[in-house]
């Protein structure tokens, strides 16, 4: 087994995941099309044969692949039959197993443990912390943590109990004359977004305007935002808020819909709108439902027009920092390297199947309660005959892909007009997500190499594109909608890791928040197994996923007359 990251400053070199090697003749043939025009270069005329050139030298002499997800394990529970069961050695046993190890699957099994319950953590990755695991690129001899995926946590509001014991527990926050402290060295610091708009940098990511129609509209959104949290009411995490007929209407209908309704049509509003729902879940207002809409500013900041935003807390490597603190005490009941492969629910246990992943040897599990800490899907597919709802849940999950790229760059490229760096920047108009600078939090003044972190959520469809895509061509589309912000940027990049998630949020379609299905796996067991993770929340975020591993910890506490 590998111990879970050591270190207080994120994966250690022993533990970053190495990128493939990648071979140029294989990603050339791609990034050939993509500069032969293919893609056009973004603020670059196509004509600009000058930019394409540099381009091109650039890629043939960087370095990079694609890291952190072991697809082959993934697949092989789509692609192979139903495994057989090997007899012989008996099966190692736990009174609790939690399947995963996500913030979920890390939450449960902590509480567990903390409460004298035998429990054992299977994960299929070599690292745990699924969609928060951490990554981190080398410079002048040193390691420079960055995320794989998710990168901030916005400070918890009051129905998020769990997660605010949590940052108490981790030193991150205490109480002064009664007012939550946080320390600032977590909290993002200033600038913390910028939005590149009408050729310059402007503070926040609200597209400024100075149309009167634009404002009003900028007002009359805030306006109905406030409405449908007076009336209705939205919490984070999302069932503790009741749900009415009301949130009902909301989540029968598309949030395109329901502004399109409202003649809230400014282009520059509904911009950063659609903006949001690609940042939070992975998919667009026209695919997300009102109730997800509303729910990302009401059961938080609100839409505050001043752009005066929620502050966030933040760390070079992202979530992958609360990973490393929520995996240490569970040194030796973590077992990385272990695809759960199937499941089957006995009269008096569960049986459960895995492979080690380091041996290639089958291992058979045997307890007396399981969490499935796993996205639906997959939980769906392990459980033999899983029970109906786990099953209609599985079939109505729709799953957005994204591509995440992480930048090394020898020192800050030249800046265009405007506000100065910021933690997030990000582009008017554009269809990716921004750019997060690792380096931002670091409370070293002297300007050096730097890791730069590019999200981008992609449509469903092009799932399987992603899957094919080369290197090379992500690369080159990643550098070309940078180029035209930073006029020295093809000299600084020295290296770039991507990252492809094919299922890495559910997304929260019309329908799926109020299911019956979703309600039914959030607030009982099937029998012996349970199931802990943030799609139980039709969407993803650490505090959906966090408060889902503990409240099926407490539920079997509880089931068992223990104190948490
Ligand atoms: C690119 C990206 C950016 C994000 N950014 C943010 C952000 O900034 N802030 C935020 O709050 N949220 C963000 N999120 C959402 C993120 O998904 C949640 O914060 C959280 O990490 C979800 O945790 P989970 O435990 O519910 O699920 P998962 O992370 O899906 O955990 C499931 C675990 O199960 C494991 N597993 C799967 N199959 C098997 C198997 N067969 N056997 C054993 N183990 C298996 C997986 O490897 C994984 O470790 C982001 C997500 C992505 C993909």
């Amino acid at each position: 087994m590998m111990p879970p990251e050591a270190d207080g400053h994120g994966p250690g070199p022993a533990a970053v995941p190495q990128p493939r090697p990648t071979t140029r003749r294989r990603w050339m043939g791609g990034a050939a099309a993509l500069l032969g025009g293919a893609v056009g270069l973004p603020g670059c005329r196509p004509a600009d044969g000058d930019a394409r050139q540099a381009l091109k030298d650039t890629l043939a002499r960087l370095q990079g692949g694609w890291v952190g997800a072991a697809h082959a394990r993934g697949h092989r529970l789509r692609d192979a039959g139903p495994p057989a069961w090997p007899a012989g050695e008996p099966p190692r046993r736990a009174q609790v197993l939690v399947l995963g190890a996500g913030i979920a699957g890390l939450a449960c099994a902590r509480r567990l443990q903390a409460a004298g319950v035998d429990t054992a953590l299977l994960e299929l990755e070599d690292q745990p912390g699924g969609n928060s695991r951490g990554h981190a690129l080398h410079a002048a001899g040193r390691a420079l943590p960055c995320p794989l995926g998710a990168h901030y946590l916005p400070l918890p509001g009051p129905q998020a109990r769990e997660v605010q014991e949590l940052l108490a527990e981790l030193g991150l926050v205490r109480e002064f004359a009664g007012r939550p402290v946080y320390d600032e060295r977590h909290l993002c610091h200033s600038p913390q977004e910028r939005l590149f708009h009408q050729g310059r940098w402007h503070e926040g990511l609200l597209p400024p305007s100075e149309d009167a129609g634009v404002l009003a509209q900028y007002r009359r959104f805030g306006a109905e935002v406030e409405r449908a949290r007076r009336e209705l009411g939205f919490a984070m995490p999302a069932h503790r808020a009741p749900w009415t007929p009301g949130h009902a209407r909301l989540d029968a209908q598309t949030f395109a819909q329901w502004l399109d309704e409202r003649g809230l049509d400014a282009p520059p509003l509904r911009w950063y709108l659609d903006y949001c729902c690609r940042d939070d879940f992975g998919a667009p207002a026209a695919q997300v439902s009102a109730w997800a809409g509303l729910h990302y500013f009401g059961s938080r900041h609100g839409f505050m027009q001043a752009e005066e935003r929620e502050a966030v807390l933040t760390w070079p490597e992202g979530n992958a920092w609360l990973v490393q603190r929520l995996a240490a005490p569970l040194a030796g009941r973590l077992h990385t390297g272990r695809s759960v492969l199937a499941l089957r629910e006995q009269r008096h246990e569960v049986e459960v199947l895995a492979l080690d992943e380091r041996s290639g040897r089958p291992e058979r599990w045997s307890a007396a309660q399981v969490v499935l800490a796993l996205p639906l899907f997959i939980a769906a597919r392990i459980v033999q005959q899983p029970p109906e709802a786990l099953r209609q849940a599985a079939a109505q999950a729709r799953y957005a892909p994204w591509r995440v790229a992480n930048l090394l760059l020898d020192a800050p490229p030249l800046e265009r007009l405007g506000l100065g760096p910021a933690w997030d920047n990000v582009v008017y108009g554009s269809a990716s997500l921004g750019v997060v600078n690792a380096a931002h939090q670091a409370l070293d003044p002297r300007p050096g190499p730097q890791v730069w972190t590019a999200y981008q959520a992609l449509p469903v469809a092009q799932r399987q594109a992603l899957q094919t895509q080369d290197w090379g061509s992500a690369a080159a589309e990643i550098l070309a909608e940078q180029m035209p912000l930073y006029p020295d940027l093809l000299q600084r990049v020295q290296r770039i890791d991507l990252m492809r998630w094919g299922h890495a949020m559910s997304i929260p379609l019309p329908g799926v928040r109020g299911s019956a299905a979703l309600a039914e796996l959030r607030e009982r067991g099937q029998g012996r197994l349970h199931v802990a993770h943030a799609d139980l929340a039709g969407y993803s975020v650490f505090e959906e996923a966090y408060t889902s591993g503990c409240e099926v910890a407490q539920r079997l506490l509880r089931a068992a007359g223990r104190r948490a």
